[in-house]
């Protein structure tokens, strides 16, 4: 199956008619089990590898990975998988927690874009500056910490952030970074069965918090956030993926073969090599051979 074809359906670039309902979070597409698409995974992470060597080289396109999801929805596993062939020199994974004293004095944007990638690099945000319609969003209080000037908080102001968003994603695009947003879909029941396990296995202990399952009291209040968010931003320039997350296997095959679609659609190449450098390789190499 090409790759291409593979994350259609879970590709949002026009929000209007957006409905999460309408997605499976235990969607596999075609592919059976993990076995059937190891071989593809496998492909899609080798040619991952040659792109990523040629964006690096060419130093023109930046690209924007952003990852949301609830907890236990497996945004650190995919983003171990699918980068594990690339070249750590040209990616950079950061992942955004509570804000800290100094960063609520900014607006909020002001974290993430000290920290957006150069041209040739590929930058992965594990949670990113839509924290902010979302947690911030179902728990009110942490807007208050925010620190803003209180005429200007008003019922508006989940749509203003929208804009923003959207504004600044444009620009981004405009100036060469190239933007892919996913949502790991995870269903209710999957993510129960995760915690459990978290409790269950002693090795998978550190993974749990009982803030994580007090979130879960917010479930609908998070899908539905979740939900107007990528109605609200989900454009030509920065898509968002719903990507069914119940199964891992197809999480991973699905995230790896939206990063090389987009990476094989910039057409890149190594920088030609014009007729002086020649002569200076020629050089080089009669120096050498001395
Ligand atoms: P893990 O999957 O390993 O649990 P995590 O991404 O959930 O990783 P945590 O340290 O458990 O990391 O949680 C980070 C917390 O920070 C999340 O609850 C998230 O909602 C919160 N957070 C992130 N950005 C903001 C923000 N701008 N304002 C308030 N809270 C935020
Ligand atoms: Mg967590």
């Amino acid at each position: 199956m090409k790759t291409g074809k593979l994350a259609k359906p879970y590709r949002i670039d026009d929000g209007k008619h957006f409905r999460l309902k309408d997605f499976d979070p235990a969607d596999t597409g075609p592919w059976r089990s993990k076995e059937h698409a190891a071989e593809k995974l496998h492909n899609d992470i080798a040619r991952l590898e040659e792109l990523q060597d040629k964006l690096y080289a060419q130093e023109q396109w930046a690209l924007l990975l952003i990852f949301q999801a609830m907890d236990a929805a497996g945004k650190d596993g995919t983003i171990k998988h699918v980068m594990s062939g690339v070249n750590p020199q040209g990616c950079q994974v950061f992942s955004f927690k509570e804000p800290s004293s100094t960063e609520l004095l900014h607006d909020f944007l002001w974290r993430t874009t000290l920290h957006l990638p150069e041209r040739g690099r590929i930058g992965i945000f594990n949670r990113s500056y839509y924290e902010e319609v979302l947690v911030v969003r179902v728990h009110s209080d942490l807007l208050d910490n925010e620190k803003l000037p209180p005429k200007l908080v008003t019922h508006d102001i989940w749509n203003e952030r929208f804009e923003d968003i959207h504004n600044f994603e444009r620009h981004m695009a405009l100036n060469g970074t190239v933007i892919r947003k996913f949502f790991l879909h995870l269903s209710k029941k999957e993510q129960k069965r995760r915690f459990l396990a978290r409790l269950d296995e002693p090795e998978k202990n550190w993974k749990f918090s009982a803030s994580d399952v007090r979130e879960r009291d917010c479930w609908d209040v998070y899908q539905k956030a979740y939900e107007e968010m990528i109605r609200a931003t989900a454009t030509k320039h920065a898509p968002w993926y719903v990507i069914p997350a119940d199964h891992k296997w197809f999480t991973h095959l699905a995230v790896a073969a939206v990063v090389v679609e987009t990476l094989e659609e910039l057409d890149l190449s190594y920088p030609k090599v014009d007729a002086q450098k020649k002569k200076e390789l020629a050089a080089a190499r009669k120096e050498l051979e001395k």
